[in-house]
């Protein structure tokens, strides 16, 4: 197994801005690591420079400790999935997954069985002879797949693989792609813009931003603790406050977050928290689910915030409800079994005691 250095690896393209910019990233060996972002913030450009396609600027790629910064692609030993699979669609599936076969040096005989290991691996057994234009979408994701695992990579790179699947095998895709690559034992780069298939499957996640990477966590890590607004913007849903820090305790920031509200943030170490300043403008990130409400409230703490119901949607499992806040729409979710409150209807928010996070503006 390989482990991978990103060594501020950055990429400008002439006349605009940098695509990559100061990318250092560790991803270890057999992990599934992600590159999760919006459209545009350079993930592919990353993937691109690991497999040798995109010349960096500047920094080093390393695997193991092998520099591979000015290596040819086919130098590399990458496994590459690609968006639109990018198969041949005249060839037959044992075709497209030999493909990549054909330029190493391997016997008839080796190739067979390299073939049909591939194609198990992938849950295709018995599918070398069909035509690729006769195979549904999601299967012809999983010859892309044995495709790249044919060569035995040492590094796996994924990008959008399960963009062009409908919601449904998207999801149950995702959990066999992470199966097939923890069985296969190779190091995983794995690129999405979308949050849950991140959180799904990846044992790290980097969220980038512009080029730049705003935190490395596990997924839960991510979620829970965000290390800046984006993170928590762009992670599920949350509600951010631009709030003011009025004390520091032993044990928690106490942060005003307007109209008298107070909270208070757990502080931890290398986090927002950990170098809050009394005074400072800082910003808080509450979940959704980290709010209870009460409708029509008789008395209103000084922790919970008083609003006015925008609208009510019923899921079943949960209510969720958008409340104007002094002009500012939060998003509050609570079980579905639980009382709801109605457009129109005052409520008072409590947020959940220990769930309130200090994020970097
Ligand atoms: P993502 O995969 O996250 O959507 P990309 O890595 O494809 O983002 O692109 C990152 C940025 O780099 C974008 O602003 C894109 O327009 C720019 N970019 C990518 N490739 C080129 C190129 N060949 N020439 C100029 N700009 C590029
Ligand atoms: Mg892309």
């Amino acid at each position: 197994m390989t482990r991978v250095l990103l060594d501020n690896i950055s990429k400008t393209y002439p006349g605009v801005a940098p695509s990559v910019a100061g990318l250092t990233l560790n991803i270890a060996e057999g992990e599934l690591f992600t590159l999760l972002g919006p459209s545009g913030c350079g993930k592919s450009t990353t993937l691109r420079m690991v497999a040798g396609f995109v010349q960096p600027t500047g920094g080093r790629i390393l695997f193991d400790d092998t520099d591979v910064t000015n290596a040819a692609p086919n130098r590399r030993n990458t496994g590459m999935v690609f968006q639109n699979y990018a198969l041949f669609p005249h060839l037959t599936v044992a075709g497209n997954v030999s493909y990549g076969l054909n330029a190493r040096k391997v016997t008839a005989a080796q190739k067979h069985s390299r073939i049909d290991t591939a194609l198990s691996q992938v849950g295709l057994d018995g599918y070398g002879d069909r035509r690729i234009d006769m195979l549904s979408g999601g299967q012809q994701q999983r010859v892309a797949l044995a495709r790249a695992l044919v060569i035995r990579p040492s590094v796996l790179l994924l990008d959008e693989p399960l963009s062009n699947l409908d919601a449904k095998l998207r999801e149950e895709t995702r959990t066999e792609i992470r199966a097939t690559q923890k069985e296969a034992g190779i190091t995983c780069l794995y690129v999405t813009h979308d949050q849950a298939e991140a959180m799904s499957m990846s044992d790290r996640i980097a969220v980038l931003e512009a080029g730049e990477v705003h935190q490395v966590a596990s997924p839960r890590d991510v979620y829970h603790r965000p290390a800046t607004a984006f993170v928590a913007r762009f992670i599920g849903r949350s509600n951010v406050f631009t709030s003011e820090v009025v004390a520091i305790e032993s044990h928690t920031v106490v942060v005003r977050l307007g109209e008298g509200t107070i909270v208070k943030a757990p502080i931890v170490a290398d986090t927002a928290s950990a170098s809050a300043t009394v005074g400072m403008t800082t910003a808080v990130s509450l979940r959704p689910e980290a709010i209870s409400l009460t409708v029509n409230p008789v008395t209103v703490g000084s922790h919970e915030l008083t609003g006015r119901v925008l609208t009510a949607e019923f899921t079943g499992a949960v209510n969720i409800y958008e409340v104007d806040w002094h002009g500012q729409t939060l998003v509050v979710s609570v079980p579905g079994a639980l009382d709801r409150a109605d457009p129109g209807d005052t409520v008072a928010m409590a947020p959940a005691q220990g769930l309130v996070w200090m994020v970097h503006p």
